[in-house]
């Protein structure tokens, strides 16, 4: 028998691959094969982990939340969703998530998803980025940057994203987002995944590297 969608994996979905291959590429790196199964993005949200790797990536697909209770359901940001580590603003006993949406990728855009572990497979990330870019004529039109773990929720890096707008696709606008980026971002030292300066360090890699994929994606479009 033919698997119904329900039953296959966000990460195997062709559909979620076409339209958000962010969000696609970054469920691919949730845990293994055996937690990808039984796991949810919902719960990878509400787990409300600044390292969750789907929710990094909603974070930059500017997704929104249903939440239902019993006066109804309404939608909200994301961001709204954390109140701090490991801390959700949904009241348990009262309220339910019921869908998770977010707008398609637009036509051309470019998008990168870059991870930093201590190996490829069952492993939370030391660091994760999730990029979104618009370029017109060489020049980047929107940058949306989501960073992790880098504070008690997953970060927007709203300067980085601020200083693309209109900047040319080059080198030199890209290592001054990631340096803003960086500038916003402020790990926690962890024993299992690495001090807080490396990470830190790091953060300004992943950006420029996922900015430049996302770019010269856009641009080749
Ligand atoms: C070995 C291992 C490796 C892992 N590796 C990764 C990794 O690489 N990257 C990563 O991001 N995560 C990783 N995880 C964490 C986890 O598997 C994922 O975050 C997963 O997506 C959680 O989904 P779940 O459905 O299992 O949530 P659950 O653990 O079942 O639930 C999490 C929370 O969400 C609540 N919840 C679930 N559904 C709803 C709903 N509809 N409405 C309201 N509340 C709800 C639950 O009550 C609970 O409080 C790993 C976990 C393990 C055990």
């Amino acid at each position: 028998m033919a698997p119904s969608i329900a039953s296959v994996p966000l990460a195997a979905s062709p559909l979620v691959r076409d339209k958000a291959g962010l969000l696609s590429k970054a469920c691919r790196s949730v845990g293994g094969p055996q937690i990808r199964r039984v796991g949810t993005l919902v719960g990878n949200v509400v787990n409300a982990m600044p390292a969750a790797d789907g929710a990094v990536a909603l974070f930059a697909l500017e997704a929104e939340v249903e939440v239902q209770d019993a006066s109804g359901r309404r939608f909200l940001p994301i961001a709204e969703m954390y109140a701090g580590v490991g801390r959700c603003t949904l009241n348990p006993c009262e309220q339910l998530v019921t869908a998770i949406r977010f707008r398609p990728l637009p036509d051309g855009a470019g998008w990168s998803f870059q991870r930093l572990a201590q190996r490829r497979a069952l492993i939370l990330p030391m660091l994760n980025c999730a990029v979104v870019a618009r370029v017109a004529e060489g020049r980047f039109t929107e940058a949306r940057i989501a960073v992790g773990p880098v504070a008690e929720t997953p970060l927007r890096a709203t300067a980085a994203e601020e200083s693309l707008r209109g900047a040319p696709v080059a080198p030199e606008a890209i290592a001054k987002a990631a340096r803003l980026a960086q500038e916003a971002a402020h790990p926690r030292a962890s024993a299992i995944r690495g001090s807080a300066e490396y990470r830190r360090a790091m953060v300004a890699v992943l950006v420029r590297r996922g900015l430049e994929e996302a770019g010269a994606m856009a641009g080749s479009r």
